[in-house]
């Protein structure tokens, strides 16, 4: 069955892989400045180079006379070198190249204070240094991992290497659908495939170079029990977003309203004169006037935190904590509960979690609805709230190419995370332009 997915998906494999390298290739020519051009030229000599790192507490200047002997010249380096930046900010554990030619005469000088950026003072084609801030442009690669959970998604991650926002950016395309704090079990199987973003050591143009940060998780799957759910990164012009297999949008939302209403008898406020208890106190939630015995509905799926009483407010109220753990919706004044909702009990959107009634504060059968986003009450009207939409039928043909791309890079993701094979990843323009014996 694996073999023959792979096998189906080799020639979209190598489509992928060219389609990459044109891009590649095109952002390169892009940002491929004819000034940079003419710069690099006369330096393509090959010189020598001295490496080195700083002692902690070592000065340029003590490095340089150490290494070049000539006050002059060190003096000459300093000054070039503290145009673009700052002496003091060297650091005692940074390396530094020192590139001459065979005859030992000294041409020019680098020091990488950060894994992105080299300071080069470098004598040009007229003999004059020329001191310049290089950052070094970042290698974007493709890598894939699966796992198991032992104990928590968290755990498994990070006994991966990766790190939390790794674990953040994967649980992100599943966070209206799996709750990762309560819902994963021991067995579990995660797969993704992500990009990473690694800078070429400037002087060791051989190595891999040095992680920078994640990219984007393009694909993702969670296995639990029979339960597979994969999500794919789909890009439409400048939007991007996840879809599940058939291509509906991963992004869910919550219900406008949860029952059917008459009319909204009180707004979200800050401030409000309380109709029973005549003081001005704020009405952090919405009130839906409805026939007592109305059906409430949960907004979207979740796990019921709260079930109870609250004679002086509330009534009869839950509250639903969301798949997505940023949010908890409340439901106050309820005559009675739907059936099954009791604490722990999960819910989907739409099932019945109560009825509309008067218990507690209230003039008149209504629903008392809170929206609390990171636990703070926001207004359950104002809230985005954009379904995301399917992949429309003439992005189709160009989604199912991403998708068996993906399925077999997610089939074949290591236990660790390593680059993907048959994916290119591209140096970056004009980089190693650092003559190097
Ligand atoms: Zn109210």
């Amino acid at each position: 069955m694996k073999k023959e997915i792979l096998h189906k998906v080799r020639y979209p494999l190598l489509l992928a892989a060219a389609a990459i390298l044109a891009v590649w290739l095109w952002t390169a020519r892009k940002s491929d400045r004819p000034v940079e051009q003419a710069e690099l030229k006369p330096r393509e000599k090959i010189y020598l180079r001295r490496e080195g790192t700083f002692r902690p507490g070592e000065t340029l200047e003590k490095v340089l006379l150490r290494d070049i002997y000539d006050r002059v010249l060190a003096d000459e380096l300093i000054q070039g070198f503290a145009r673009v930046f700052d002496v003091r900010k060297i650091r005692g554990d940074r390396r530094y190249t020192i590139l001459t030619d065979s005859a030992g005469v000294v041409h020019g000088f680098e020091y990488y204070p950060d894994a992105v950026k080299t300071v080069r003072v470098l004598r040009d084609s007229t003999g004059v240094l020329q001191p310049e801030l290089v950052q070094v442009p970042l290698i974007k690669r493709t890598l894939a991992l699966t796992g198991e959970v032992r104990t928590t998604l968290y755990d498994a991650v990070k006994a991966m290497g990766e790190s939390d926002e790794l674990i953040a950016a994967f649980s992100d395309l599943f966070q209206w659908d799996i709750d990762f704090f309560v819902d994963p079990r021991v067995g579990d199987e995660f797969r993704m495939v992500y990009e990473a973003e690694y800078a070429l050591d400037p002087s060791r143009p051989d190595s891999l170079g040095e992680f920078i940060r994640y990219g984007r998780v393009l694909s993702g799957q969670y296995r639990s029990g029979s339960a597979v759910r994969t999500a794919l990164y789909f890009e439409q012009g400048e939007r991007g977003g996840y879809y599940d297999l058939e291509g509906k949008s991963f992004q869910k939302t919550f219900l406008k309203s949860p029952l059917n209403y008459r009319r909204i008898s009180s707004h979200f406020s800050g401030g409000r004169r309380h109709p029973i208890l005549k003081i001005v106190r704020p009405h952090l939630g919405v009130d839906f006037v409805a026939a007592e015995g109305t059906p409430v509905v949960a907004a979207a799926d979740g796990v019921v935190i709260e079930k109870g009483y609250e004679g002086g407010g509330l009534g009869n109220f839950i509250r639903i904590r969301h798949k997505n753990p940023r949010f908890a919706t409340v439901y106050g004044h309820l005559s009675g509960f739907g059936p099954g909702i009791a604490i722990g009990q999960s819910v989907q959107q739409r099932d019945v979690v109560g009825y509309v009634g008067r218990t507690g504060l209230a003039t008149g059968p209504h629903l008392h609805y809170c929206f609390y986003e990171n636990g703070r009450p926001v207004n359950p009207l104002k809230i985005k709230n954009s379904s995301g939409d399917p992949i429309p039928a003439g992005e189709m043909e160009r989604f199912k190419g991403v998708r068996e791309e993906q399925l077999a890079l997610l089939a074949a993701a290591p236990r660790r995370g390593e680059e993907v094979p048959g994916v290119i990843a591209g140096t970056g323009p004009g980089h190693m332009a650092m003559p190097r014996l």
